[in-house]
């Protein structure tokens, strides 16, 4: 009876991971697919490069899961221990693998390039274990045994760890059968995440199937759906399906998109659908909503074009925004008629059917405080602005949070979210961060 995989420990290995320095891109995909497969990823472990600290986390987790899949600390320096590690924690010593010393040399010669003396450590392995080819790197792979757990060591760098684990893993995983996993996502713009809780009420409790979560980033909330247990998967569908239409018809207008959709290209895809066109005006973010949208394949067949009005004199040459609007005592560069003028100049000399526009304050410094004509403007004080040829424009301020890319970002997803109200036909109602003009 093989081992059954039901649940699973990913494990991180390295300094630079533990350190912050490199972002574990390896957990979230190794997540990904054992979880397509029906195997559920129940804890993520990051160690340094030490061997003490390598080998408890093994031997530890070794008799809480089924599998463990380590990536990291199997190149030929000093810093690379998962060898060791694997020895230390299942009481085994060190051997030479021909094979793998073989195709450790092989590499190399293929470059017509000399093995150095320290790559033949990479062909160590525990005596009771395994090595795995590895044909985009110097690093063989380890397959071994831990506790009740069956253990990969797959190498750190992602271009060899992800061709290692589709030919040499994923066709030794066993998941339990008539298990499954399925998953949806949809996305929401303009609402909080506690807001949307509420809206989402009993839908979200923990013991409901499927399991009903939501994740916040950058002013996009999404509710996540989940269902996990017995086949077969047209009756997962049918439960999914279900629980989606409920969470869609709680979230009601504030669902922009599933799955892959993202804000922008959902605006574009509903301009097409108009034969109608986008321009954008942009002063704090220097273009960010334009690279936004030019992000979507395809954008060229509705987005026109933009400009980027930094200096007031730019905001004037550029988008035509009055000199009285922007000197003292005018309401000046950051308010609700300067973004109203950006917008209309832009549409206006950019020949769109609407236009987006942003000024405002991204920080760390620029806070404007109050005098007897205006009122305070402190850092993340953004006013946005979208006008339109068949519709009356639409100003509004914001307050958004955190440092300056977050401004940023907030910002130039906040202006999408406002025309994608206005092109879906929804209410105009106030979206997360709107404070009172
Ligand atoms: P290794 O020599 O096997 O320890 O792998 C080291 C290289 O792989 C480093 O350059 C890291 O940038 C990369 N790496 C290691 N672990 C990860 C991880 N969990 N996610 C993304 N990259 C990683
Ligand atoms: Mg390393």
């Amino acid at each position: 009876m093989p081992h059954e995989h039901t649940t699973a420990a990913i494990l991180s290995v390295g300094d630079e991971i533990t350190l912050g320095q490199t972002l574990d891109t390896n957990g979230p995909w190794l997540a990904q697919r054992l979880r397509d497969i029906g195997i559920v990823p129940v804890e993520h472990v990051t160690v340094p490069d030490n061997l003490a600290r390598h080998a408890a986390a093994l031997r530890r987790l070794g008799h809480e899961v089924d599998l463990i899949i380590c990536t990291g600390g199997l190149g030929p320096t000093a810093d690379d221990l998962t060898r060791q590690a694997m020895a230390q924690a299942s009481d085994d010593s060190l051997v030479e693998d021909p094979l793998a010393l073989a195709q450790v040399e092989a590499f190399f010669a293929a470059r017509a390039r000399e093995m150095p003396t320290i790559n033949r450590g990479q062909a160590h392995r525990p005596s009771r274990g395994r090595t795995l080819p590895n044909l985009n790197g110097t690093a063989p792979g380890l397959h071994g045994t831990i506790g009740t757990a069956e253990v990969f060591c797959l190498p750190g760098p992602p271009g060899e760890m992800k061709p290692m684990f589709e030919h040499h893993v994923l066709p030794r995983l066993n998941p339990p059968s008539g298990r499954i996993v399925r998953t949806r996502v949809l996305h929401c713009f303009g609402i909080g995440e506690s807001d949307l809780a509420t809206r989402l009420g009993n839908l979200m409790d923990r013991t409901r199937s499927p399991l009903v979560g939501t994740t916040a980033s950058g002013g996009v909330v999404s509710i996540r759906l989940r269902y996990e247990g017995p086949a077969p998967a047209v009756e997962a569908e049918a439960l999914l399906d279900t629980c989606e239409h409920e969470a869609r018809s709680l979230a009601g207008e504030f669902v922009f998109g599933a799955g892959e959709d993202r804000l922008s290209a959902v605006v574009l895809r509903l301009l097409r659908e108009r034969g109608e066109t986008l321009a954008c005006v942009e002063s704090c973010t220097g273009g960010l909503l334009e690279a936004m949208i030019t992000e979507t394949p395809g954008s060229s067949a509705a987005f026109v074009g933009g400009l980027v009005t930094y200096a007031n004199e730019a905001k004037t040459e550029l988008a035509g925004v009055p000199a009285a609007v922007l000197e003292f005592p005018g309401p000046g560069a950051v308010s609700a008629e300067c973004a109203l003028e950006m917008a209309a100049g832009g549409m206006d000399r950019l020949k769109a059917s609407h236009c987006l526009a942003i000024t405002g304050i991204a920080g760390p410094e620029g806070a404007v405080a109050a005098t007897t004509n205006r009122a305070a403007k402190p850092v993340g004080t953004v006013f946005i602005a979208r006008t339109s040829r068949a519709a009356g424009p639409d100003a509004r301020r914001f307050q958004f949070p955190g440092d300056r890319s977050s401004v940023r970002s907030w910002a130039a997803v906040s202006a999408l979210g406002m025309l994608r109200q206005h092109l879906a036909g929804l209410p105009l109602v106030r979206v997360l961060r709107q404070v009172e003009p």
